[in-house]
């Protein structure tokens, strides 16, 4: 038996075969929860439709986080298919991808930093609210996706750095809200993995390959790493760990310094 049997989880942001939250919905299945999916979009939805039946599910809900109606109708579905809810992964970011190059002061305008900051860090506190009523008296489980840009600046990464900075501060305070009622909220910081989301971002093959040169295990992190450890978090095995920001990154962001680069790379 799996450490997740009889847990429900809700996966929000997969958008193809490798997306991050992807990883996380089969190392969860394989460890024997039930999952649910949400996709952004009809487009993505032809996309997600068929990856949810291949784990077995068929609960699949329309969720753009940026919509309160969504949430809301999101969530009385669970309630009504489900009654109650373990897990919700949040694996959702976006940004104004010419806010995602060059210059931070010259690129960021203010509709940038508002949608980015909206979509990548207020959406975990928008879950969190609707989730609650569905975790009551279960040993309910956050979990959302950061990066390391939250607390070094990283070229090119820019708005979304600043609004990872947000999330990972939403953890604790979600955290401090919520563990009085016996729910946990933590936070993954992977390293970088080629997604989607991750090719909005210039120069991306280069931190993809920095990482790999300088990294303590020298390489990067697959979709497995992130996805076992996401299981681990939201499981019973992390009981007593919250407001937590896990970092699943081959050790990178541990190194100050590395020759490895120049003569290995
Ligand atoms: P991805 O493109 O596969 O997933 C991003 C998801 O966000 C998509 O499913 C997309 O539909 C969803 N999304 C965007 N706007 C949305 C909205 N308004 N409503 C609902 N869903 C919305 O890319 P990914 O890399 O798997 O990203 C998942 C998370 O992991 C993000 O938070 C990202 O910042 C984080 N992360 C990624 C990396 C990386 O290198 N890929 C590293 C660290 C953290």
């Amino acid at each position: 038996m799996g450490f997740l049997a009889g847990k429900r989880a809700l996966i929000v942001g997969v958008a193809t075969d490798r997306s991050i939250a992807w990883g996380i919905a089969q190392a969860m299945h394989r460890e024997g929860a039930e999952l649910a999916f949400s996709y952004q979009n009809d487009r993505l939805k032809e996309r997600v439709e068929p990856l949810a039946q291949s784990l077995g599910s068929s609960l699949l809900l329309p969720l753009d986080v940026g919509s309160d109606e969504q949430i809301d109708s999101a969530f009385a579905l669970l309630r009504r298919q489900w009654t109650h809810l373990d897990i919700v992964v949040h694996a959702v970011a976006n940004a104004p991808r010419e806010a995602l190059t060059g210059s931070y002061v010259d690129n960021t305008s203010r509709d940038a930093f508002r949608a980015a900051h909206e979509v990548s860090s207020y959406s975990l506190t928008a879950l969190a609210r609707a989730a609650r009523p569905l975790m009551q008296g279960r040993a309910g489980a956050l979990l959302t996706l950061t990066y390391l840009g939250a607390v070094r600046s990283i070229p090119n990464y820019n708005v979304m750095g600043v609004a990872k900075a947000s999330l990972e501060a939403s953890v604790r305070f979600l955290s401090a809200d919520l563990g009085p009622q016996g729910i946990r909220v933590n936070a993954i910081s992977a390293g970088p993995v080629k997604t989607l989301a991750a090719a909005g971002i210039a120069g991306f093959r280069r931190m993809l390959s920095q990482v790999a040169a300088a990294a303590p295990l020298r390489r990067n992190v697959t979709l497995e790493d992130v996805g076992n450890a996401a299981a681990f978090l939201c499981s019973d095995l992390a009981a007593g760990i919250t407001g937590e920001i896990l970092y699943v990154d081959a050790g990178f962001s541990t190194v100050g310094m590395s020759f490895a680069a120049e003569s290995e790379g």
